[in-house]
This record gives C-alpha cells, sequence and structure tokens, in this order.
C-alpha cells in the first residue's frame, strides 16, 4: 500500500467503526491505538478492508505512514486525553497538516483548541452509535471551512445519506459542530425521556403488557412519529430476557446513565438564557432515576402514585400526545442553536443542522424534513409558529393536555411532557404573569419597571421614595 488518505488514533467501540467505514468507502487509512494489540486484533479482524487499512505501533509510524497534507481524526474520551494526543502529534506533524477531533468534546474545549493547539483543527460531532459510525453517521462539523474541504469528501462518503444527500455538513467556524453535536444529545434526551413517559403510561396506567406497548410504537412508527427512537422503543418493549423468559424491561434496572452531554446542553442554554425546559425535565429525571434507594425510602412512606389513568386516555391519545410534546422538544433545541449562532457569530444554517439529522443519527425521523422545510422558510421563527407545525400543535395540543391531567390527577411522574406543555401554555399567552415579578422586585429592590399605558420604563410603584 502506498501512503494513506488520513489517520485515525483510538479504535474503541467507535473509532474501530469509523476506520472500517472509511477504509470501505475505498479511502486508504493509517490507524494507532495506545493498546498495541487492539491493533493488531483489529487489522486481522478487516477483512477484505485489511488491504486498505495500514496498522501502526507508535505515533511516529503513524504520521510517517499518511500522505501530506495529512489529517488525522482522534477517537478518544473526550477532555484531557485530547489535549495529550493533540500535544504528542503537534511535533510530529507539518505546520499544515489537520488534527479532527471526532469525539464528544466540550464546545469550549473545541474553541480553545481551535484558536491555540498550534495548528489546523477541526471539531467534529459524529452521531449514531457504533452501528452509525460503521455505516453512516451523521456529521457536524466545526472550525476553519477551508480544513472542512479538505476532509469532506472522506466524511460525506462515510456519512448517512437521506434521499441520496449526505448528512455531514460543516456548521460553522469554532466550536461550533460540537455545539450542534451537544444540542442533539440534548434533544436526545428529551426525546428519550418523553418515550420512557408515554411507556410508563402505558405500563401503569393503561396496565398494558410489555407486548402490547411493543406494538404500540411499532404502529405508531409507521406514522408522524416516524423514527429511530420510537423504533427502537418497539423493539425493546416487545423482546424477551433469555435468561428468565420475562420481558425484557421487567429486569432493566430503571437507573439511566449519562457522560454529560445533557448536563451540557442545559448548562449553555442557561448561558444563553434559551430555555429549553424539556431537556432540563430529562437532565434532572435521569438523576432522580439514579437516587434508587430515596425513591424506594419515598415510595414506603407516601406509597406509589402510579394509579390507572381515564379520562379516554387510549394510546391513540397518547400517540398525538407525544407527537406534540415531541415538538415541544425540538422547538426548544432550535431555539437554542438560533440563540447561539446570534451570541457567537456562527452564522448557524438551521435548516442545514435538521437536514444532517435526517439519517444517521439517534434522533432521525421523519419530522426532522418536515423541521427542515420549516427552517427553510424562516430559519430565526420558533418552530411552533410555522404554519405546518401550527397545524400539528392545534391538532394534538388536546391530548398532550388530557394525557398530562390524568398523569397529575394518578400520580404518575410526566416531567418531560409536562414541562412541554407549560412551554406551549407560557408561549401562547401574550400577557403572562411576570408583572407580578416585576411589581415585587420594584418593592424590594426598587428593580423599575415598564408600564404598560405609557411605555416609559424604569417606572416606580407608590411605594418608592
Ligand atoms: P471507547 O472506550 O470504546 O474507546 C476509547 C479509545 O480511546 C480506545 O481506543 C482507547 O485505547 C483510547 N484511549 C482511552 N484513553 C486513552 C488515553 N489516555 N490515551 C490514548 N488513548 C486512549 O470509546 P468510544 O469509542 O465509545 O468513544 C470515543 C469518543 O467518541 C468519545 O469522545 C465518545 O464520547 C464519542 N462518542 C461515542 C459514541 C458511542 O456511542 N460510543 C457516540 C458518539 C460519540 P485503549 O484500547 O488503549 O484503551
Amino acid at each position: 500500500m502506498k501512503q494513506a488518505r488520513i489517520g485515525l488514533i483510538g479504535l474503541g467501540t467507535m473509532g474501530s467503526a469509523l476506520a472500517l467505514n472509511i477504509a470501505e468507502k475505498g479511502f486508504a487509512i493509517a490507524v494507532f491505538n495506545r493498546t498495541a494489540e487492539v491493533t493488531r486484533a483489529f487489522h486481522a479482524n478487516a477483512g477484505a478492508l485489511a488491504e486498505r487499512i495500514l496498522p501502526t505501533e507508535s505515533l511516529k509510524d503513524l504520521v510517517a505512514a499518511i500522505a501530506r497534507p495529512r489529517a488525522i481524526i482522534l477517537m478518544v474520551p473526550a477532555g484531557p486525553v485530547v489535549d495529550e494526543q493533540v500535544a504528542a502529534l503537534r511535533p510530529l506533524l507539518d505546520k499544515d497538516d489537520l488534527i479532527i477531533d471526532a469525539g464528544n468534546a466540550n464546545f469550549n474545549d473545541t474553541n480553545r483548541r481551535v484558536a491555540a493547539s498550534g495548528g489546523p483543527f477541526l471539531g467534529i460531532g459524529v452521531s449514531g452509535g457504533e452501528d452509525g459510525a460503521r455505516h453512516g453517521p451523521a456529521i457536524m462539523g466545526g472550525g476553519n471551512h477551508a480544513y472542512w474541504d479538505r476532509v469532506s469528501p472522506i466524511l460525506e462518503a462515510i456519512s448517512a445519506k437521506f434521499e441520496g444527500e449526505p448528512c455531514a455538513a460543516w456548521m460553522g467556524p469554532e466550536g461550533a459542530g460540537h455545539f450542534v453535536k451537544t444540542v442533539h444529545n440534548g434533544i436526545e434526551y428529551a426525546d428519550m425521556q418523553m418515550i420512557a413517559e408515554i411507556y410508563g403510561l402505558m405500563r401503569d396506567g393503561l396496565g398494558l403488557k410489555d407486548r402490547e406497548i411493543g406494538d404500540a410504537f411499532a404502529k405508531w412508527n409507521n406514522g408522524t412519529l416516524e423514527s429511530y427512537l420510537i423504533e427502537i422503543a418497539g423493539i425493546v418493549a416487545a423482546t424477551v430476557d433469555p435468561a428468565t423468559g420475562k420481558p425484557l424491561l421487567d429486569v432493566i434496572v430503571d437507573a439511566a446513565g449519562q457522560k454529560g452531554t445533557g448536563r451540557w446542553t442545559v448548562i449553555e442554554a442557561q448561558h444563553l438564557a434559551s430555555p429549553v425546559p424539556a431537556i432540563e425535565a430529562a437532565v434532572a429525571a435521569r438523576n432522580l432515576s439514579a437516587r434508587r434507594a430515596e425513591r424506594a425510602e419515598a415510595e414506603a412512606l407516601f406509597g406509589r402514585g402510579a394509579g390507572r389513568i381515564g379520562g379516554g386516555v387510549t394510546p391513540d391519545v397518547l400517540e398525538q400526545a407525544l407527537i406534540a410534546g415531541k415538538v415541544m422538544c425540538y422547538a426548544q433545541g432550535f431555539a437554542m442553536l438560533a440563540a447561539a449562532s446570534t451570541e457567537f457569530g456562527w452564522s448557524l444554517r438551521l435548516p442545514e443542522v435538521a437536514r444532517v439529522w435526517r439519517a444517521g443519527c439517534i434522533i432521525r425521523s421523519r419530522m426532522l424534513n418536515d423541521m427542515a422545510a420549516a427552517l427553510a422558510e424562516d430559519s430565526r421563527r420558533n418552530l411552533l409558529l410555522a404554519p405546518f407545525f401550527t397545524a400539528l400543535v392545534r391538532d394534538t395540543q388536546g391530548a398532550l393536555r388530557q394525557v398530562v391531567a390524568e398523569a397529575v390527577r394518578a400520580g404518575i411522574a410526566v416531567p418531560a411532557l409536562g414541562s412541554g406543555l407549560a412551554y406551549f401554555d407560557t408561549l401562547r399567552t401574550a400577557r403572562g404573569t411576570a408583572n407580578m415579578i416585576q411589581g415585587q422586585r420594584d418593592y424590594f429592590g426598587l428593580h423599575g419597571f415598564e408600564r404598560t399605558d405609557t411605555g416609559a420604563k424604569g417606572q416606580h410603584g407608590p411605594w418608592a421614595g
């Protein structure tokens, strides 16, 4: 083999799948892994693709194996490991060689590395898990556009395709790619939480068996809710545990793990003053799920509230409620991206974000195609105000209200669906209740308020002075 077109460091779950994908698309790739046995085993098991894979056992050999100007993908744990790899690589590289961090970096780290990591640097978000990385992920690029152009033929070739269009695009400068990936993950948290809440209402509120729940998700996957997450929710619910013969969900502990991207989304949303209450609710729900002992103690004291739900709630009504909830969650995520674009001067193209998310990534769905179209009409407008989604929400918000009301009555927690409904009700209330807050703030701190009649600002109540 001559020199490789690209290099990759980190043959873990994602890196090995990505390397095989790159080789399969016809690009010779040099690979390196901290533990050399992993590299040897990877090459030995690569089958016919092995001829396009150049295994190396030192960074020096890796660099020597790649054609100039070089591009090297890092697929290692986010954080200090990335800085260590960059520091080890830079002295071995030419000044225009490109390092690409394809892990789940915090975008603040990517901003820093793009600005000052000693040479060309791109931060790209890769979504789709192992299967996506192997057969077609969604790829969100960030950094200097010219560096993206150098590797975009490879990244587009390995990405998922939606109706022939690659789900790989440059999102913006600096850490824009990792920021978009972070918000993708935040939306994923809220989408999954809402699905889990609907599952709970079917299980506890309607008393359905796991197999029936699986059937409901499978049916919904043929309609408006068609998406990867609904598809796999149906599969998970219908799966039987081979060890016990019980429904698999019955033997899975109800404590959700997390690696931090949901939390990062919420933190950045707070910095941007861009509300994402459904994502906040989802992150909080995961944290509460982990407190198993506390929940068991509280249940012993208060009894569980999971009574049956009535009020005409059927699986069809739950489907409608989930549609409305999903729109709220995506509206919040896209509004946050719009706020970030303005704040950081990134000129994010929101229709492009929705297009990239249509295939390959975990939140891929039919609805994202409609979102791409709505954002293409007006990317600054809240999705709820786009005619397509206004009509959809008009049709489904009643079901969301009915479901949340019945869940509250039965004592079944629906934090993400409930916050989605509150977001909707708040948005559609032109005259809200913050006048009371302003009155109180003026009373205790003379913060001043704006008058509705004259528009004068900095006004005080009669208590002043
Ligand atoms: P794995 O744990 O499977 O692999 C980690 C890789 O990094 C291994 O090759 C490991 O080498 C190497 N590594 C770990 N520590 C060091 C170190 N200190 N110095 C050098 N190399 C090191 O992780 P994943 O493949 O799952 O994740 C990689 C990145 O991709 C992460 O940022 C993750 O957040 C992101 N990601 C993961 C997704 C997933 O579904 N798993 C989805 C999207 C992004 P060794 O064999 O020697 O241990």
